[in-house]
């Protein structure tokens, strides 16, 4: 029995037909907790097979968790739907205040069916939804603009979110992201694409609900215990302090920051866009999301005078970590730190994914580089190492696509190259972008088999920097290690507990606050739970004809030697096929 009634809320909208009812799913979240788990099972219930990814029958899925709005780094959103980019499973999570908002509006979970025949924006207040019109909003260049003008205009101030998109998700790149509260995104696998192919410009949502708590003392003993972990430990300082970009410089040191299109891992100007340059000269404020202790969020303020105007000056707030410096920065050969900030501001405005594009515009260079592609295809662009504003050039024409190569730079690398060749240096995983870690074998093989083909989903590159494969681990321990992980991190997401904080939610506190908000689980039992959610993901993906057997590896990481050494093909292979045992085994290849 749920404590929160209002956990097993489920809003669902219609945006052909302009209409929105609510169903009570306790089914759902009794069994797969919130989050992940119901959006998994939402997407399945939802999307037909096979369906086209810009159909309205491709479903759009938020989901938080029973901890959301109770206890602090529960912070996160996760959307569901089939990606645009890869075709099989789309999922993204987002901070922010979409998490609180959604909750506080009474909801566990909100599906999104059909599309609309002009462009509009959905605001939902409490248990009302508004379909209000969007027509002066499409187009608009900047995403930051929208963001403004709905702030201004749509009423429920304080526990809101802004969803928006920019002009990459109205042209259907299949990488546009969805930005929430302006510094926040839905990045990967193009649920900004999802809500152009459906006239959505933005979702605002409100709500001022309460969540009753049946033992206060019992509960402000589990939040307490919450709190000074996550103000107090080391680990937390370190995202508060320089956030994640701290990790530049070690990163480059230890061999594995990409560099380049990965022709390099260690980039010899890395000190000059490092974690420490950006905070000494440019960070302007911190940020944290909803009901987050924390603050990781870095703001640079970049300052740039107004031409012919003396004393003018225009300041422009950007957020960075660190995977836009390794993306728009090494990756690319830029330097310059105000180049850079420039570069991520108008991407940020135009809605893309930050390390995808990156990875197309390495890929772009590399090959008009070896003739490849020409200067008549860039249209008169010449992409090289560390001219950010060409690059700037390239971003805006893959927004507009004006010609077949800029069509196929907004399909993402793995597409381009099986246009215009160049596989080889092409680096995807499963067809979406490699984030920033060459620190050995188990970061990409992570990537490579993680459900979204992301580093978040186990993080194989801790598994590098521990030097566990250095010490030998074999093919066996590196797949166990990995689903291990993978499958814990789906109790995580399914809370929905922002990935930062995963040394402070260990099985046994989750367990305990789960109590507090009605779920009795066994730390035992969330793991079995884990990996059906795990199961249930790679169920969606085989039905939508993904496969581990004809995976795609860019030969471009067996060259460049990485902390571990050269990487060997047959062992990534090798773990690749036990993970592929394991799963068939449980069973996860067989359809609901
Ligand atoms: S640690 Fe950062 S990303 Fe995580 S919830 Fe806090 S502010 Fe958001």
């Amino acid at each position: 029995m749920l404590r929160d009634d209002t956990l097993a809320n489920v809003l669902y909208i219609d945006l052909s037909q302009k209409r929105f009812w609510i169903e009570r799913r306790q089914d759902l979240f009794g069994k797969y907790i919130g989050g992940t788990g119901v959006a998994t099972q939402l997407l399945h219930e939802e999307c037909p097979g096979n369906c086209d990814v810009f159909a309205p029958e491709n479903p759009i899925v938020f989901a938080v968790g029973p901890l959301t709005a109770m206890f602090p780094l529960a912070s996160k959103t996760v959307a569901m739907f089939k990606s645009p980019h890869t075709g099989n499973l789309g999922e993204s999570h987002c901070g922010g205040r979409s998490a609180v908002a959604i909750r506080m509006a009474g909801y566990g979970a909100i599906v999104i069916r059909g599309a609309s025949d002009m462009p509009l924006y959905l605001a939902i207040h409490g248990n009302q939804a508004y379909f209000r019109d969007a027509a002066a909003l499409w187009g608009m260049g900047s995403s930051f603009t929208v963001g403004r003008i709905l702030r201004e205009n749509e009423p429920g101030a304080g526990l809101r979110t802004i969803m928006r998109i920019g002009r990459a998700g109205e042209k259907l790149i299949s990488y546009a992201c969805v930005s929430t509260e302006t510094y926040r995104h839905f990045g990967r696998l193009g649920l900004g694409a999802v809500f152009g192919s459906k006239k959505l410009k933005a979702i605002v949502i409100s709500g001022k609900s309460s969540l009753p708590v049946a033992d206060k003392k019992q509960y402000r003993k589990v939040y307490d215990e919450i709190h000074k972990a996550a103000v107090t430990s080391p680990a937390m300082k370190k995202y508060h302090d320089l956030g994640t970009a701290e990790n530049v410089l070690p990163l480059n040191e230890f061999g594995g920051l990409p560099t380049r299109n990965l022709e390099e891992a260690k980039f010899e100007r890395a000190s000059e866009i490092s974690g420490e340059v950006l905070a000494e000269h440019f960070l302007g404020r911190r940020l944290a999301c909803s009901h987050c202790p924390v603050g990781c969020i870095h703001i640079a303020a970049l300052r740039e005078p107004y031409e012919d105007e003396a004393y003018f000056y225009k300041t422009s707030m950007i957020s960075y970590d660190y995977e836009p410096i390794y993306a728009l920065g090494s990756m690319l050969g830029i330097s310059n730190p105000e180049g850079f900030l420039k570069l991520v501001d108008r991407i940020e405005a135009w809605g893309l994914d930050v390390i995808s594009t990156g990875v197309v515009l390495a890929w772009a260079t590399e090959a008009q580089e070896r003739g490849i592609v020409s200067e008549k295809k860039t249209m008169g662009v010449k992409l090289s190492w560390g001219d950010y504003a060409a690059y700037i050039d390239a971003v805006e024409l893959i927004v507009e696509q004006p010609n077949k190569l800029y069509q196929a730079l907004g399909r993402g690398v793995d597409h381009a190259a099986s246009v215009y060749g160049g596989e080889e240096f092409a680096l995807a995983f499963g067809k979406n972008e490699m984030p920033g870690y060459h620190t050995g074998p188990a970061a990409h093989i992570g990537v490579l088999i993680g459900a979204r083909h992301s580093h978040l989903d186990n993080a194989g590159y801790g598994l590098d920097q521990k030097g566990l494969v250095k010490r030998q681990l074999c093919p066996e321990e590196v797949a166990e290690a990995l689903l291990t992980e993978e499958r814990w991190r789906q109790v995580l997401s399914s809370l929905v507990i922002c990935f930062f904080a995963r040394g402070i939610y260990i099985p046994d506190l989750v367990s305990r606050a789960l109590h507090l908000a009605g779920f009795d689980f066994t730390p035992k039992d969330l793991k079995e739970i884990g990996g059906e959610i795990h199961r249930e993901k790679y169920r969606f993906k085989f039905r939508e004809g993904f496969s581990l057997d004809n995976i795609r590896l860019p030969k471009r990481i067996l060259e460049t030697p990485s902390p571990t050494g050269r990487l060997a093909e047959g062992f990534i292979r090798t773990v690749v096929d036990h993970v592929k045992k394991t799963l068939l085994s449980e069973g996860a290849h067989n359809s609901l």
